[in-house]
């Protein structure tokens, strides 16, 4: 059924969320949200001040030892029942999504329906949280590991995945028995404030959650990394302010998850089922917009196919329907700002200027919203910038390889270890090329490798840390060893 947008936006509430509560910036201020095919106001929601983070800090520190000694078992089944109350209101999700960051409905309840599954994935795992019991080597100690919550999160999320990074986060941290204070992004708030609620009404005590709004971004959150009472921080955005947010909390050794920028390579072998790499090819750059950590950046295909997969990828790519992502039959959205559509405009123009050749695209689209087209370059020397930087973008730069080895060091020739794609029907070259590539995430003949079940995370700048899959919620526990002598 078909969602009244402007209720629904009313419907969210527009406060901080701090101990249970909703209230407004200690200041009164207000900072405002953008509808980015419009650039038309949506709503404005709270601007919380330093003490306003403080206040965030502290009711998750009052709230720790409370939630620590939760049965699992109840943390558990909030945490189901927050899943369970998502995916009924999977449409309001996905139309506030949609409304905020600016992909299409389709894509914003794949979302919904990734993001949902975080919950329903750690609230099994909050009961299977073990340690272990054995005997030392010569007999004389017991040993006894045992698993604790690290204590009061600090989490930072981006604006691409309003939902899922939160959810990624959140979810682990929950089942652990761990407190948190949760920054959403300020290009999308409104999502977050909507889940905030949503677990509210699921039973999540006061101050195990709380939610800081802010556009002081650096002054807020500082304060509370250098605060002796937080226990971890956990980022996921750009390689650069993940770098300034690892030094801070160096002071004090903070335990530290990072989420960072990818620079995906998406590799066509010649003996590639053509019909899959470009279906895939499809699904690694336009899921998102291209506005994904995980989106294939650099294409290398193989000399004998290169023609035949540009031609077949741009004909697909040149079809997409741009426009606002809430109308039927369009494809693509907005980015997210002028400054995201300029920057692609900048690295498409200067792939142009060093020799690429133009498939597909190209051109920022004129009037109201932040719209690039679907574009395909090819010959794109390796000195462009494109080939280097994350696009985050609706941009494929293709580049022709000769040989296995030279693929996998351009591959590897990046500074980023995010995802990676390859495409080959061969078995032996699936094995040799997964493991000389460096990178946390391999899909193969596929262009989505995002699952919840899975451990999500990069190497190198790409970061630290895994999300997801059994590893998610180890980032959330520390470990005590207690030796007994019997
Ligand atoms: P960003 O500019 O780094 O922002 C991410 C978050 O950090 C936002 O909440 C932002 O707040 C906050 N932030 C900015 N400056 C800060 C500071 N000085 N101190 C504390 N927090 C600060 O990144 P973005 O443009 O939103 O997101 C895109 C980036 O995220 C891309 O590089 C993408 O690859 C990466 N990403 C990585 C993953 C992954 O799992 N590896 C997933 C998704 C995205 P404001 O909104 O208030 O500025």
């Amino acid at each position: 059924m078909a969602v009244n947008q402007k209720s629904l936006v009313e419907s969210v509430p527009k406060g901080l969320f701090i101990g249970g509560e909703w209230r407004a910036a200690s200041t009164g201020a207000t900072l405002a949200v953008e509808d980015p095919s419009s650039g038309a106001t949506l709503a404005h929601v709270a601007d919380a001040s330093v003490a306003d983070g403080r206040a965030a800090l502290d009711a998750a520190v009052a709230a720790q030892a409370g939630w620590a000694s939760t049965p699992p078992r109840d943390r558990g089944e909030i945490l189901r029942a927050a899943f369970e109350r998502i995916t009924e209101r999977a449409e309001e999700f996905a139309t506030l999504m949609t409304l905020e960051m600016g992909k299409t409905l389709a894509e914003s309840r794949g979302e919904v329906t990734y993001g949902a599954e975080f919950f329903r994935w750690f609230s099994e795992e909050a009961v299977r949280i073990h340690g272990r019991w054995s005997t030392a080597p010569n007999g004389a100690t017991r040993l006894l590991t045992m698993k604790k919550p690290v204590g009061p999160t600090l989490m930072i999320t981006p604006w691409n995945f309003p939902l899922a990074m939160g959810t990624r986060k959140i979810g682990p941290a929950i089942a652990a028995g761990c407190t948190m204070v949760i920054k959403p992004a300020s290009q999308t708030p409104l999502t977050m404030l909507a889940l905030a609620e949503l677990l509210r009404e699921c039973g999540l005590p006061a101050g195990v959650l709380n939610v800081v709004t802010t556009t002081h971004t650096g002054d807020v959150m500082e304060p509370l990394i250098r605060d002796e009472r937080l226990r971890k921080l956990t980022f996921t955005g750009s390689t650069g302010v993940g770098k300034r947010l690892v030094e801070q909390s160096a002071e004090r050794l903070l335990r530290v998850s990072m989420e960072l920028g990818g620079n995906a390579p998406f590799l066509v072998f010649e003996d590639a089922d053509l019909d899959r790499a470009v279906e895939g090819a499809m699904l690694a750059k336009m899921r998102n917009i291209g506005e994904a950590c995980t989106a294939a950046n650099r294409f290398f295909v193989h000399e004998s196919v290169a023609d035949e997969f540009a031609e077949r990828f741009a004909k697909r790519m040149g079809a997409l329907t741009l426009g606002k992502g809430t109308k039927k039959g369009v494809d693509v959205g907005p980015l997210i700002d002028a400054k995201a559509r300029d920057g692609v405009s900048e690295l498409v123009e200067d792939a142009r200027s060093q020799g690429g050749t133009l498939l597909t695209g190209g051109s920022q689209v004129k009037g109201r919203g932040y719209f690039f087209e679907p574009t395909v370059i090819t010959d794109v020397p390796m000195s462009a910038r494109v080939m280097r930087e994350e696009i985050f973008g609706p941009v494929a730069p293709i580049s022709v390889f000769r040989t296995e080895q030279e693929a996998i060091e351009r591959a590897n020739g990046t500074e980023y270890g995010l995802a990676s794609y390859v495409f080959t029907s061969d078995l032996a070259r699936v094995i040799r090329v997964s493991e000389a590539l460096e990178f946390g995430m391999i899909g193969i003949n596929q262009g989505v490798i995002s699952n919840p079940a899975a451990p999500f995370g990069g190497v190198k700048a790409s970061g630290f840390g895994r999300e997801g899959g059994f590893e998610g919620i180890e980032e959330y526990l520390e470990t005590t060893y207690v030796g007994i002598a019997p």
